[in-house]
């Protein structure tokens, strides 16, 4: 299929434009104009969202999930568009893309089944005992219900699976959401391609036109309008912590708080326990820095921290910087992003003693590789915050105790990795207890890149890996962000939602 980019917002199922725009700055082709986003938009966008919000929830969900299932044929009919536009804009090879793409309709596909079979409703009934003494019960019954218009922020590391059809909007247009997207800059004709299959998925299965709209932006404006707007009643983030901490406590401090999912940053600390060190510290090292640089180290789940006992560090160091030294650069996502990494590379710099220590220019990244003790660690604050890129931080520990004090001092992860021979068992029970407190997925002997889209998967963790309380943005869990629980009580079963009567 062919197709036009013409930088125009969808809002409410037309296609529009502006007074103003911005240019794009992609990795490679020509820089194109986007209309910018306004305030106004947003009001238009969220307006749309709620006038569709009552037909869009009295849909069965059945059409619900061939309405998904068709938003995702229609993703995988753009497919080249979409990855000759992804590529030229991100600079992620296409093969990633393809990739990425197949991840975002599966994960479409997924919520269809997943809403089919109703169990997500969590449908309860405690029947009336009209004879109960001393007073009797009424008929309750619970399920949970879609919470109104949701606000999806693009993600600009996932162009398609974190953005504009990506994880956030097939979990809220699941649940019986309407969603408004603020696509992200570094990647706009990508957002518009999307929003065009989801747009053709609307009309084709008839559904009502402001169950989605995108609204382009390169600004702060277009994103606070959206999480303050009165019909909006939850938001959906991927992205920096700084972005995600203002746009939290826009939330809470409307006259109506509303929840903020942000999955924020993690620095997924990766513990290699001693026998494991022993037995293959070399391979450990060559499988912590193949996922360390993946990408280019643009993950959530980039495992940036690693923690050994210091009497075995040297040949684990050795091959680590044998792996990274002549690592080729690797374009990164944006120029802002390229410089971030060298900001980030820098403050580490000044803190840790630099092992690999290459400096790339413009928008591109090469591996960064730094070693320096737990006291040192737990003394400074900022060798805990995350760096976005490929950038390894190697702590030492002086004995067991030392290693669990540091897993204490950790503040919260998206996951937490064992490195661990059956012979750790002792060590790994210690710190498994700690490491469920700070992470929300705790793996052995593996590597937290590549995040499985399934039922049991968590993506989220303790505050500052994520604002998602006891919640997860990948996987059919997701779907509970977007809905709440509501108790029927004696209410005659004609009037009840058509999934909880008799
Ligand atoms: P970002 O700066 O947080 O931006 C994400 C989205 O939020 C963009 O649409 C941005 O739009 C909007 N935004 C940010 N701050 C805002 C504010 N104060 N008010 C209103 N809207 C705001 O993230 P990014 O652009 O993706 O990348 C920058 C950095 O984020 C990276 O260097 C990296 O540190 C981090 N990052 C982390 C992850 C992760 O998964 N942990 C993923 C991606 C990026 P506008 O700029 O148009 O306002």
């Amino acid at each position: 299929m062919n197709q036009h980019i013409h930088g125009q917002h969808l809002i409410g199922g037309d296609w529009t434009g502006g007074e103003t725009s911005f240019r794009s700055l992609p990795a490679s082709g020509a820089a194109r104009d986007y209309a910018s986003g306004t305030a106004a938009l947003v009001d238009r966008a969220a307006q749309a969202a709620e006038a569709a919000f009552a037909n869009y929830t009295a849909t069965t969900r059945q059409a619900r999930a061939d309405f998904l299932d068709t938003i995702a044929d229609q993703i995988d009919a753009r497919a080249d568009a979409i990855t000759r536009t992804g590529a030229e804009e991100t600079g992620l090879p296409e093969a990633r893309l393809q990739g990425e793409r197949g991840r975002t309709t599966g994960q479409l596909r997924l919520f269809a089944n997943h809403i089919r079979t109703g169990g997500y409703l969590d449908r309860r009934h405690d029947p009336a005992l009209p004879d109960r003494q001393p007073l009797p019960r009424p008929d309750l019954r619970m399920m949970q219900r879609p919470l109104g218009p949701v606000a999806v922020f693009g993600a600009s590391n996932f162009p398609l699976a974190f953005s504009t059809a990506g994880g956030d909007t097939a979990a809220a247009l699941a649940a019986g959401c309407p969603v408004v997207v603020k696509g992200h800059p570094a990647h706009p004709g990508t957002g518009q391609i999307v929003a065009e299959a989801v747009d053709a998925a609307i009309r084709s299965c008839a559904m009502p036109a402001g169950v989605f709209s995108f609204i382009h932006g390169d600004t702060h404006e277009v994103g606070q309008a959206l999480v303050q707007h009165p019909l909006i009643k939850a938001v959906g983030f991927t992205g920096s912590l700084r972005g995600g901490r203002a746009l939290f406590d826009l939330c809470a401090q409307r006259p109506e708080p509303i929840p903020f999912f942000g999955e924020l940053g993690s620095i997924n600390p990766c513990f290699v326990l001693p026998q494991a060190l022993a037995a293959r510290g070399p391979e450990v090292a060559q499988g912590w820095t193949a996922s360390l640089t993946m990408g280019a180290g643009q993950f959530c789940t980039n495992p940036g921290l690693l923690i050994l006992h210091q009497d075995r560090t040297d040949a684990f160091v050795a091959a680590a910087k044998a792996a990274l030294q002549d690592a080729p650069a690797q374009v990164m996502l944006s120029d802002g992003i390229a410089e971030a990494y060298r900001t980030g590379v820098a403050r580490v710099g000044e803190r840790a003693e630099a092992v690999v220590h290459d400096r790339a220019d413009g928008r591109e990244a090469r591996p960064s590789l730094f070693l320096c003790t737990a006291e040192d660690y737990l003394a400074d604050h900022a060798l805990g915050e995350e760096v976005f890129g490929p950038l390894g931080l190697i702590v030492t520990v002086a004995s067991d105790d030392a290693m669990l004090a540091l897993a204490n001092g950790l503040e919260g992860q998206l996951t937490a990795t064992l490195q661990m021979d059956d012979a750790d068992a002792g060590l790994a029970r210690r710190l498994l207890p700690v490491l469920e407190r700070k992470a929300g997925r705790v793996l052995a002997n593996g590597w937290p890149t590549g995040v499985e889209v399934a039922d049991a998967m968590v993506h989220g963790g303790p505050y500052p890996a994520s604002t998602n309380f006891g919640a997860t943005s990948v996987g059919t869990l997701a779907i509970r962000r977007f809905m709440r629980p509501v108790c029927y009580q004696n209410i005659p079963d004609a009037l009840l939602p058509g999934d909880l009567r008799d």
